[in-house]
């Protein structure tokens, strides 16, 4: 259970998030949305641990993750695909992943590119690790070939990889559909839900409405810093509060 309790967090004079509170629990697939500036992106950083919060705590089966950088929390199973990731465009697909892999392992990219003799057996048992990730999105044909050579929609899933060789409790998804044309956004959808069926529990943030209506087990949505509705895909949608700050009336 990932529990996020009365957390805050403000730039100057603006509120990004304000006493946000969310509990969710093992496999479950919550849906975050909001309109642009709502903060959404904030509490994801907050929960990964790239920025602190003001006040508040958010904690994993009960443990305070509030104290941990962003590679221990990555370590206690907290993995985030940033908003407008980047790969790293020099390195082929399956290096971008086994990068994923030591992030969590070997303290990251400098123990990723350079590889003393000694680490061999290591070395392998992370090709291993990434060459799952990799055919869990569907991607082991490309594994050879530069990332920056990928469409648009393999590189999200890529993305979705690379996150997964940490081996993660919980994955949060920040946008990753944007700028997706309709067959990568359906062929992403249908790779979330079935991460979600094998038991990942997920946060997904999103855009689009009836891509997170359609997967999503609970909502929140957020505006101007604060939670205003949490509940089921039709409890939010027919909200009158949601209605008027972003579904529009
Ligand atoms: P969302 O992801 O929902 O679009 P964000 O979390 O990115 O919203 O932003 C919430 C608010 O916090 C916005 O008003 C935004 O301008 C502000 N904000 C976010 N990050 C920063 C930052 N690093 N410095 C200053 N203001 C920020
Ligand atoms: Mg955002």
């Amino acid at each position: 259970m990932l529990t996020i309790d009365r957390v805050s967090k403000h730039f100057g004079g603006v509120y990004a998030n304000r006493d946000v509170s969310m509990e969710v629990p093992d496999g479950e697939l919550r849906g975050v949305i909001g309109p642009n500036g709502a903060g959404k992106s904030t509490l994801f950083n907050l929960v990964a641990g790239h920025l602190r919060p003001d006040s508040g705590s958010v904690s994993l089966d009960g443990r305070p993750l509030d104290r941990m950088p962003p590679h221990v929390r990555a370590r206690h199973g907290v993995a985030i695909v940033f908003q407008g990731a980047r790969l790293f465009p020099g390195m082929t697909v399956l290096e971008n992943v086994m990068v994923g892999a030591h992030a969590r392992t070997h303290g990251g990219l400098v123990a990723a590119v350079v590889r003393p003799p000694s680490q061999r057996r290591q070395e392998r048992e992370t090709r291993e690790l990434a060459e799952r990730c990799l055919a869990r999105v569907g991607l082991e044909a490309a594994a050879q070939q530069p990332a920056a050579a990928l469409p648009l929609g393999q590189q999200r899933r890529l993305q979705v990889a690379r996150a997964l060789a940490g081996q993660p409790r919980v994955l949060l998804l920040d946008e990753p559909a944007s700028g997706l044309r309709a067959g990568e956004r359906t062929d992403l959808t249908d790779l979330v839900r079935e991460l979600n069926a094998d038991g990942m529990t997920i946060l997904l943030v999103e855009h689009d409405v009836g891509m997170v209506t359609s997967l999503a087990h609970r909502i929140t949505v957020l505006d101007l810093g604060e939670v205003i509705a949490d509940g089921t895909p039709a409890e939010v949608t027919t909200d009158p509060r949601v209605i008027t700050a972003y579904l529009g009336a």
